[in-house]
C-alpha cells in the first residue's frame, strides 16, 4: 500500500509542473475540508433541530400528564421554596421530598449527587405513570395534548387497541415502538421517528406509559414537520451553492498558494540557467526567511559569487602571469635585438647584455618555478611525512644568516615539533616569511624567529621584523597572486609577489592556517601554524 502511494505520488510529482501540482492538490484539499465542514454543520443543525423538537413535544405531553395527575411527578422536577416554607431561601437545600402514596418509585429513581436540590432538577425521563383508570382518561388527556393546531396525539395499548385518537392522529402508523429504555446517560433523548404520513411530513415522538414498573401502553404524539423539512431544504440549497463558491475561492486561494511556492523555485532555476549560460552575475536574491526556499536561495547566492570570483581570479591570473612574464621576455627580446644588429659593442657593453640576459632569464625562470610550486601546492599534491619544524626554521635561519651576514637574525627554537607534511614545502613557506623580513625591514633592524608549540597543541613558526610595516588597507591582500603593497619599492627587490600566496597554499594544504599581523611602522609579524604529529 505504502509502496503504491509513493509510487503514485512520486509519479505525480514527476509527470506535472510543480505549479500545476500544487494547485490541484491544495484544490483538492481546500475543498475537501470545505465540503466536510459544511457537511459537518448540515448534520449539527439537523441533529439539532430533531432533538429539540422531539425533546419539546415530550415536555409537552409529560406536561399535560402531571396537570392531570400532579401526584405521579417525579418529586425532584418540583422548584420553589420547600413546603412549609420554613426556609427563607428559595434556592436553598430541599428536603427529601414527599414521594406521591402509593405509586411506584419515580422513574429512573433519584439521580445520585446533585438530584433533589431545586437548583439541579434531574433531566426529563420521559415516562409517564399510568393513571388507575388509563382507558376512562385517555379521551380527555389526548384532547389535551392536541390542543395545539400542529399538534396530534393518541394512545395505544401494547397489545395494538387505540384508547383514544385526536384529529388526525387515527392514521399514524401502527409504530412498532419496543420502546427502548432511556438510557440514563442520555436522559435529553425523547424516542423519536420522522415520517410521512398522507404526504405530510411529521415528527412523532413516543412516550412509555408504565404501571408497577411494566409498560402498558403508549403516547404517540406528532408534530408537522413542514416548516423544518422547508428549512432543511434551503440550508441544503445555501450548502450546495456556499459549496460552489468555495471551490471556486479555493482554486484562486491554491493559484496564489502555488504561486507563492513555486516562484522562488522559477527564479532559483531561471539564475542557475543564466549561470549555465555563463552569466555569472546571475543571482536568486530572495528576501531572507525561516523558509527552506530562502535558505537554498541564499546558497545558491552565496555559490554563483564564489564562482564569479574564482573565475575572476583566475582571469586575473593568467594576466597577472602573462603580464609578469612579458617584462623580462620583452627585455630579454631587446638585447637578442641589439646583438642581431650587429651593432658595434665594445666587450664592456657585451658584458652589459649578457648579464641583463642572464638576469631576466633568472627572473623568468624563479617566475616560473614559483608558478609551478604554487600550482603544485594549491593542488595538494604534496607529500605528508613527519617534519620537525624547527629542524627546519633552523636550517632556514642559518641559510639566511650565510646569505646575510650583516643581519641580526634572532632564533629561539623548541627542539622535535613535528608535523605533517612535504618537507621542501615547508622549507620553502619559512623561507618566502624570512625573506619578505630581511627584504622590506632596514638592514640594521633585527628579524626574530621562532619555532614553539601553539595554544592550540599545534606548532608554530612565528618570523617578526621590525620594518616599517604593511598598510592597513594593503593587508587583507597580500596573500593574493602577484600582489604588492609597494609597487615601487618590490620592482627594485625583484618579487613577483607569489610568495604569500605560496606560503598561504603549502600551509592550508598541510592542514594548518598562516596570519600576518602589521601596521605601517610598527613592524611585522607572520605565524604558520600547523597541527602537531
Ligand atoms: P616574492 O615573494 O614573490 O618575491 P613579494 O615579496 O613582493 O614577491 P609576497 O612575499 O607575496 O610578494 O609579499 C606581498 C607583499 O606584502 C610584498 O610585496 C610586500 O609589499 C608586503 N610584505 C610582505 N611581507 C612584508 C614584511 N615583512 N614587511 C613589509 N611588507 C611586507
Ligand atoms: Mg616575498
Amino acid at each position: 500500500m505504502n509502496l503504491w502511494t509513493s509510487g503514485f505520488v512520486d509519479g505525480l510529482v514527476r509527470r506535472m509542473p510543480m505549479r500545476q501540482l500544487l494547485r490541484r492538490v491544495f484544490t483538492v484539499s481546500i475543498t475537501a475540508a470545505l465540503v466536510l465542514l459544511s457537511a459537518a454543520v448540515a448534520w449539527l443543525v439537523y441533529t439539532y433541530l430533531v432533538l429539540s423538537s422531539a425533546g419539546e413535544l415530550a415536555m409537552h405531553v409529560e406536561a399535560i400528564w402531571y396537570q392531570a395527575y400532579p401526584e405521579t411527578r417525579p418529586a425532584e422536577t418540583r422548584v420553589g421554596p420547600p413546603p412549609g416554607g420554613s426556609h427563607p431561601l428559595p434556592d436553598g437545600p430541599a428536603g427529601p421530598a414527599p414521594r406521591p402514596p402509593g405509586g411506584p418509585p419515580p422513574p429512573g429513581g433519584p439521580i445520585p449527587g446533585g438530584a433533589g436540590s431545586p437548583l439541579a432538577p434531574p433531566p426529563p425521563v420521559f415516562e409517564l405513570q399510568a393513571p388507575p383508570d388509563l382507558e376512562r382518561d385517555a379521551p380527555t388527556l389526548v384532547h389535551d395534548i392536541a390542543s395545539h393546531p400542529f399538534f396530534t396525539a393518541r394512545i395505544v395499548t401494547v397489545a395494538g387497541q387505540v384508547l383514544a385518537a385526536s384529529r388526525g392522529a387515527d392514521d399514524l402508523p401502527q409504530m412498532d415502538f419496543s420502546i427502548p429504555p432511556v438510557a440514563p446517560h442520555r436522559p435529553w433523548f425523547a424516542p423519536h421517528r420522522l415520517m410521512e404520513v398522507r404526504g405530510r411530513p411529521l415528527l412523532v415522538v413516543a412516550l412509555p406509559i408504565v404501571r408497577g414498573g411494566r409498560v402498558v401502553a403508549i403516547v404517540q404524539a406528532s408534530r408537522i414537520w413542514w416548516l423544518q423539512t422547508r428549512l432543511l431544504r434551503v440550508l441544503a440549497l445555501v450548502s450546495v451553492i456556499g459549496l460552489l463558491v468555495s471551490v471556486a475561492v479555493a482554486y484562486a486561494l491554491s493559484a496564489r498558494l502555488a504561486g507563492a511556492i513555486v516562484a522562488p523555485l522559477e527564479r532559483l532555476a531561471g539564475a542557475a540557467g543564466r549561470i549555465a549560460r555563463g552569466d555569472l552575475s546571475a543571482r536568486v536574491e530572495l528576501a531572507p526567511g525561516p523558509n527552506e526556499l530562502s535558505a537554498v536561495a541564499a546558497s545558491f547566492d552565496d555559490m554563483a559569487a564564489r564562482l564569479q570570483e574564482s573565475f575572476a581570479a583566475q582571469k586575473r591570473f593568467v594576466a597577472d602571469a602573462s603580464h609578469e612574464l612579458k617584462t623580462p621576455i620583452t627585455a630579454f627580446g631587446g638585447m637578442v635585438d641589439l646583438l642581431e644588429a650587429g651593432v658595434d659593442t665594445s666587450p664592456a657593453q657585451r658584458e652589459i647584455i649578457v648579464s641583463t640576459m642572464s638576469r631576466e632569464v633568472e627572473r623568468m625562470s624563479t617566475l616560473v618555478n614559483d608558478l609551478l610550486v604554487l600550482s603544485r601546492a594549491e593542488h595538494g599534491d604534496g607529500r605528508h611525512d613527519a617534519v620537525d619544524l624547527a629542524e627546519v626554521a633552523r636550517r632556514v635561519v642559518e641559510e639566511a644568516r650565510q646569505i646575510h651576514p650583516d643581519r641580526p637574525i634572532d632564533s629561539a627554537l623548541t627542539p622535535a615539533l613535528y608535523t605533517r607534511g612535504d618537507v621542501e614545502g615547508v622549507r620553502r613557506a619559512i623561507t618566502n616569511v624570512v625573506d619578505n623580513a630581511l627584504k622590506y625591514s632596514p638592514a640594521d633592524t633585527r628579524v626574530n624567529v621562532r619555532a614553539s608549540r601553539a595554544e592550540d597543541g599545534g606548532v608554530e613558526v612565528v618570523v617578526q621584523d621590525d620594518g616599517p610595516g604593511i598598510p592597513v588597507d594593503a593587508l587583507p591582500h597580500v596573500f593574493e597572486r602577484f600582489y604588492r603593497a609597494d609597487h615601487s619599492r618590490t620592482r627594485a627587490t625583484g618579487g613577483s609577489g607569489l610568495g604569500l600566496a605560496i606560503v598561504k597554499a603549502i600551509v592550508e594544504g598541510a592542514g594548518g592556517t598562516v596570519f600576518i599581523e602589521s601596521g605601517t611602522g610598527s613592524g611585522t609579524t607572520v605565524t604558520m601554524r600547523l597541527p602537531a604529529a
